[in-house]
């Protein structure tokens, strides 16, 4: 089976680019936003292009395209309209997956700000209730591990489980996105084989390693444990050469989409990223 790889790429000028953008850095699948991250609003999205957009993606036989959710949706909050405009927000952002064909909404479960871990738990379970008669058929949400700075929640195995466990979702409607930068400065070894192994074990066990349905395939500028959020290009980080060397050749990753979220600079954007990494598969 050919591997999977892409990157998160822009959907200015319309969704219908996305696809395009992906084929110049040489992707088969990858990652959108539906709208701007950081507000609110929706731009129209009429039938004609959705079904433009439906017809061009399923042509392509590539796959999947996940959508990124907005950075502002936050489930653990304390503050009940922020938590009701993140509800209402991820509902749309599933509808409009469903509308353009798409299989995957990524979310960060969100930051507890300082009600506690527990209370913040819970209340990402009840956002989750509260979407999931708006996740299409063919479309699952998925919850991003995170680096663990702050109040943030969904660092650990262990956080994500209970969250899916306590929701009424089965694993029909929810599953797991696996961010290789936020799971090693969450502290995960993931840049030693052994590590690696440990890491694949502890998901397997408490979420099912097949529950994880895509990869962000990041460096870390920052140390393991370091607990920051920052992308580096592949092998230039802290995780390393090495070290994504053995991430993508390891069979249970390979079987993953993997999807770049590097770093954008003048001389070194995704492609350059995503030659590297079949460089670093086949050397
Ligand atoms: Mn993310
Ligand atoms: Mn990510
Ligand atoms: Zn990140």
């Amino acid at each position: 089976m050919e591997n999977k790889i892409g990157a998160h790429v822009s959907i200015a000028g319309g969704v219908k680019n996305a696809l395009d953008r992906e084929e110049e850095v040489g992707g088969n699948c990858g990652q959108v936003f539906v709208h701007s991250p950081r507000v609110w609003k929706f731009g129209e999205l009429t039938e004609e292009e959705a079904e433009e957009f439906r017809k061009d993606y399923k042509s392509r036989g590539w796959g999947p395209i996940v959508v990124h959710s907005n950075y502002l949706i936050n489930l653990a909050t304390p503050k009940p309209d922020l938590f009701k405009r993140s509800v209402d927000t991820l509902r749309e952002e599933l509808k409009r997956a469903g509308r353009l064909g798409l299989e995957y909404v990524v979310f960060h479960p969100g930051s507890h700000t300082g009600s506690g871990v527990e209370k913040g738990i819970k209340s990402i379970v009840q956002g989750l209730n509260m979407v999931e008669e708006a996740i299409p058929e063919g479309t699952k949400l998925l919850l991003e591990n995170t680096a663990g700075k702050g109040t943030t929640l969904g660092k650990s195995a262990e956080q994500l489980s209970e969250m899916i466990e306590k929701s009424d979702l089965g694993f029909d409607k929810v599953g797991v996105c696996f961010d290789t930068c936020h799971g090693f400065s969450a502290g995960y070894n993931i840049h030693e084989k052994e590590g690696l192994e440990q890491t694949i074990k502890e998901f397997d066990e408490l979420i099912g390693w097949e529950h994880v349905e895509a990869v962000h395939l990041n460096d870390s500028k920052h140390p393991q444990g370091s607990e920051k959020d920052e992308h580096a290009h592949i092998g230039e980080g802290e995780i390393g050469e090495e070290g994504m060397k053995n991430i993508v050749n390891h069979p249970r990753f390979k079987e993953k989409p993997l999807i770049l979220e590097t770093p954008v600079d003048k001389d070194k954007g995704y492609k350059e990223n995503i030659e590297k990494v079949k460089e670093l598969q086949s050397s």
